[in-house]
């Protein structure tokens, strides 16, 4: 197989851990998922029960591995998923308040583009 090209990753992500997301593109679209891990370097996250791929292991019976053939999540691009909206229960795009803390700092949260709901839960 040729080498594929790796296509530079998006300026900011804003997905989270735990965030849970709706696959608009690609073998999975219409699927939604729970976050399971963010790589802001590659612009790439893995998504609980999308993108499986069966991975042929080797039984290493040191290493308590059992052989066979195994279904795993692989990375999907940033581009391929929306955020599910909590609140209007739609994939949306990511919108900041600036809220201002104690001390005259302000703090970025992350909200509904549509409905304005919060998208942080802490
Ligand atoms: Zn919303």
């Amino acid at each position: 197989m040729a080498l594929k090209k790796i296509p530079a990753p998006p300026a900011r992500v804003d997905l989270k851990k735990e965030d849970t997301v709706k696959v608009i593109a690609g073998r999975d679209k219409g699927k939604t998922g729970r976050v399971l891990r963010v790589d802001r370097e590659t612009g790439r996250v893995l998504v609980e029960h999308v993108m499986m791929v069966k991975r042929h292991t080797r039984p290493n019976p040191a290493k308590q591995i059992k052989g066979g053939i195994a279904e795993r999540e692989s990375p999907i691009s940033v581009s391929n998923i929306m955020i599910v909206c909590p609140g209007c229960n739609k994939a949306v795009r990511v919108a900041h308040r600036v809220d201002a803390v104690a001390g005259g700092k302000t703090r970025r949260a992350r909200v509904c583009r549509k409905c304005g709901h919060l998208l942080d839960t802490k």
